[in-house]
Formats: C-alpha cells, sequence, structure tokens
C-alpha cells in the first residue's frame, strides 16, 4: 500500500501521517464528538498545491476530503487524505462593486469585520467561525436569509480544482451544471479554492437575545407566533428553549432587524411586554458582531444536533414542545424562515417553503448521554411529526443522515449525474455524498 511518504515532497505545505507528531491534533475536527480515521492531513499552501495533491490521489486511487474546520464533520474519512484550507486565506472586499473574493480557509467573522465598515454584509449564519466555503456549498442559511435568500444564491464565481488536477474558474456562464451543483450541493463535485459573493447593504443593524425563565415560554412562544406571521422581510427571529448545565431552564428570543433600532424594537413590542426579563442584549450591532447574539462556543468542542423543517407551528406544536422539559439537550432552537428563502432559487436546494426550522442539539459527555440525547431528539421530533416535513437544509445535516433527505427527488438525481460525470473515479469525498 502507498505510505503516502511521497506527498511530502510533492506539496509545500505541511503534511501529517499517522505517528508523526501532531497528526492526532491535526486530525481532530471542530466537532469533538466525531472521530476522523483519515490516512494524511494535508494543509495546502496555496491553491496549486491542491491541484498537485488532487492529481496525486487520482494516480493512487485515493481520496480528498476538504474540511475547513470540520463543524459539519460526519467521520466519513475512512482512509481519504483530509485537505486543510486555513492557508487559502486570501480576503478581498470592493465595496464599490459590492462584492467580496475569499479563499477556501477564510470565515465569515473574518469577512464581515471587513464588509462592515462599508455599510455591507456577506450571508452567515450564527458561528462567526464557520468557514465561508463550507457553508456556502450546503447553501446557506443565514441571519439576513429572509432578506437576501440562500447564502449559495449570492454566489457568482468559484475557483475550483477539478477531479483531474485542473483550475477553472467556474461560473453561471462558464459551466453552468457545476456552478449549480456547487451553490448546494456540497463538497462531492470540485475542490474549491476561492469564492466570490455579492455582498448586500446592511447601513443599519439592530439585534441581540432577550432571556426569561422557562416559565414564561408559553408567553413568548406565543409572542414568536405573532411577531413572525406578520414580520417584514428585514426582522429574523430564532427562539430557543436553553437548558445550561449549572442554570435554571431558560427561554429566549434571538432577533436581528436590518434597520433603524426605533423600528426594529417597535416591532418586537409584543416581547417587550412578556415579565421577567433576565437579559436583554438588543441594540445596534456591528454586522461583525452578529456572533455574539447566540453566542456560541469559538473553541471545538462535541456537540449532536439533529434539524429539522416545519410545515408549521401551530398550538398542537407548541404545545408538544413545551410538555416536558427539554432535558438531556442543551437546547432547542425555532427559526423563522421565510421571506427570500421561499422564492424561487436555482440552486439544489431551490425554495425553502417551510416557514419555520427545528434544531435540537445535545453535547455528549459520555456514550450513554448520546444515546440520551438521540432518544430525546426523536422524541421530540416524533411529538412534532405533524409538522415535520422530513426535508432537511443541507447544513444541517446530522451523522447517519443521507444528502438526498436535503433535495427533491428530480434534484437529486441531477446531483448525481454530475458527479458520475465530473469525478467518476471518486477523488472526492463530501461529508454527505450525492451517491450515499
Ligand atoms: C456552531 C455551529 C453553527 C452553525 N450555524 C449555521 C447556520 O446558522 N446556518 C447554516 O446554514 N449552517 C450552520 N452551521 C452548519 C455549518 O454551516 C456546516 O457545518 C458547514 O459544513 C460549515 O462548516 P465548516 O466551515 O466547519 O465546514 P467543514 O465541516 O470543515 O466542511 C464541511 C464540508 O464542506 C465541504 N467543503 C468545505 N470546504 C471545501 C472546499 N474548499 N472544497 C470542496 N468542499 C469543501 C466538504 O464536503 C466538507 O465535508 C453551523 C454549525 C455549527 C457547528
Amino acid at each position: 500500500m502507498n505510505n503516502l511518504n511521497d506527498l511530502r515532497s510533492l506539496v509545500r505545505g505541511p503534511v501529517l501521517l499517522a505517528g508523526d507528531d501532531g497528526f492526532e491534533q491535526a486530525r481532530r475536527p471542530w466537532n469533538l464528538a466525531v472521530a476522523q480515521p483519515v490516512r494524511a492531513v494535508v494543509e495546502a499552501a496555496d491553491a496549486d498545491d491542491v491541484a498537485d495533491l488532487v492529481r496525486y490521489a487520482r494516480d493512487s486511487g485515493l481520496t480528498v476530503s476538504a474540511q475547513p474546520s470540520g463543524h459539519g464533520a460526519t467521520g466519513d474519512v475512512d482512509g481519504v487524505i483530509l485537505l486543510r484550507t486555513g492557508r487559502l486565506n486570501e480576503l478581498r472586499v470592493d465595496p464599490v462593486a459590492r462584492s467580496a473574493r475569499v479563499g477556501a480557509g477564510v470565515t465569515w467573522g473574518q469577512v464581515q469585520a471587513v464588509a462592515g465598515p462599508y455599510g455591507l454584509t456577506g450571508l452567515p449564519g450564527s458561528s462567526p467561525v464557520v468557514s465561508v466555503t463550507g457553508y456556502t456549498l450546503g447553501g446557506g442559511l443565514s441571519w439576513f436569509g429572509r432578506t437576501y435568500g440562500w447564502a449559495a444564491d449570492s454566489v457568482t464565481a468559484f475557483d475550483i480544482v477539478d477531479a483531474e488536477g485542473t483550475h477553472a474558474r467556474v461560473t453561471a456562464d462558464s459551466d453552468a451544471e457545476l456552478f449549480w451543483a456547487l451553490r448546494g450541493g456540497g463538497g462531492d463535485f470540485a475542490l474549491v479554492t476561492a469564492v466570490e459573493f455579492d455582498l448586500h447593504p446592511a447601513p443599519a443593524l439592530y439585534g441581540g437575545r432577550m432571556l426569561w425563565p422557562a416559565a414564561q415560554a408559553p408567553a413568548v412562544l406565543e409572542a414568536f407566533r405573532q411577531i413572525t406571521a406578520q414580520a417584514p422581510d428585514e426582522l429574523t427571529l430564532w427562539a430557543d428553549l436553553l437548558n445550561f448545565p449549572g442554570s435554571p431552564a431558560l427561554v429566549a428570543v434571538d432577533a436581528t432587524y436590518l434597520g433603524d433600532a426605533a423600528e426594529g424594537r417597535a416591532l418586537l413590542g409584543s416581547l417587550d411586554r412578556i415579565d421577567d426579563l433576565i437579559t436583554d442584549s438588543r441594540d445596534v450591532l456591528p454586522v461583525a458582531d452578529l456572533g455574539s447574539i447566540t453566542a456560541e462556543p469559538t473553541t471545538p468542542g462535541p456537540g449532536l444536533s439533529r434539524g429539522e423543517l416545519l410545515t408549521q407551528l401551530d398550538d398542537v406544536a407548541v404545545k408538544s414542545l413545551l410538555s416536558a422539559p427539554i432535558d438531556p439537550l442543551l437546547s432547542v432552537q425555532i427559526r423563522h424562515l421565510g421571506g427570500a428563502l421561499a422564492r424561487p432559487s436555482d440552486s439544489p436546494h431551490g425554495a425553502l417553503i417551510e416557514p419555520y426550522s427545528l434544531y435540537l442539539f445535545g453535547v455528549p459527555a459520555t456514550r450513554e448521554a448520546a444515546a440520551g440525547i438521540r432518544a430525546r431528539q426523536q422524541e421530540i421530533t416524533n411529538a412534532l411529526a405533524p409538522s415535520v416535513s422530513g426535508r432537511k437544509p443541507f447544513t444541517y445535516l446530522a451523522p447517519g443522515e443521507t444528502s438526498a433527505t436535503a433535495f427533491g427527488p428530480v434534484a437529486i438525481d441531477r446531483l448525481r449525474k454530475i458527479k458520475q460525470h465530473r469525478d467518476p473515479d471518486g477523488v472526492f469525498r463530501s461529508n454527505y455524498p450525492v451517491l450515499a
């Protein structure tokens, strides 16, 4: 068997093989609940390193999986060469053209810090340390998706290395089929070295988190439903049931409003009338500080998640959700979708017509704890069954689920044909392969 030692002289970035100092650390994903039985970890120095690596893998019958950080790690990397993209750190913002170009290792927090002072924003989600590329290849559900749609819909070009190890620039005009697949179909079709995308106006942003004791959950969810039923596209609300260790159970509403603070606050008036508010971080917010709203951990840790899409949030669904503590889950989050996300999108996922998403999250300290978390996720999903659509956003998929869950039958068939055509020997492996 090829011992991969010759990789060290082939690429200029660091190469770590089993037995090397630092290999264990290098192969670890951001989600520490996932083990990664990879053969090697290569940190590409630049896009030419990526191309050299792909040619090497193709000629050796090996597989490459790109993993900027591993928020979406599944463990489906047995025997692969893991490609780290952190050194592909180009970041250019053109405030006049309202566009950005980023290397495959750049995070959303880095983009927002540069774009924000120009009154512009990208389309990040809750975490500033998720990579633009990994998130966007899965479609990308943003705080501002209701105003501007899928993050992938704002992409104008991808720089890629194809399965032959050749560089290409992929746009809607140069290669419509691959361009379509890359805007949400995941990392199965090419290695992306850079992404170019439109930025959007965000001259003013208001947002933050309101937090109450769990006893207020019925009132908070009622207000959440009322506000989201008539919210303008610029207003986005997420509701959270929280069960932090050492703390009494809590309920929160996270909000952003792309506009004036007074207008945003007025739209949230019914939440202001709920008693016992513990904290309220709502304020004028730089777009670079979006991550502070939910304050998710920015360092690696273990997590078990399950995502669903909801066709409604009716009385029955709310009653089921609140019928028992969420324990042993850490959080249950309901995001309001709709707006531009529900409009036509020429991407693998297409229009996201479900008005809400559900995200069930737990931290598995032990194997038994993991089983308990999975069981509670299943229980809540069963209780909400009449409202669960069965489809999931690609970036909400969890280990054990398949990419077909994210796409309709026509889209998954098209993605599979593109995979067979572009990567017939399976040089690339996504975290959720389309042929699985
Ligand atoms: C705390 C947290 C918050 C999150 N919030 C949101 C959110 O608000 N909205 C949302 O939509 N998602 C969200 N996600 C999910 C996240 O978008 C996915 O996990 C996504 O995979 C990005 O994570 P990453 O950058 O670590 O990519 P990784 O997990 O490192 O990579 C994911 C996959 O992307 C592909 N890929 C990555 N880079 C390349 C490349 N250069 N070339 C080819 N393929 C590539 C590969 O198939 C890889 O397996 C969140 C996840 C976490 C853990």
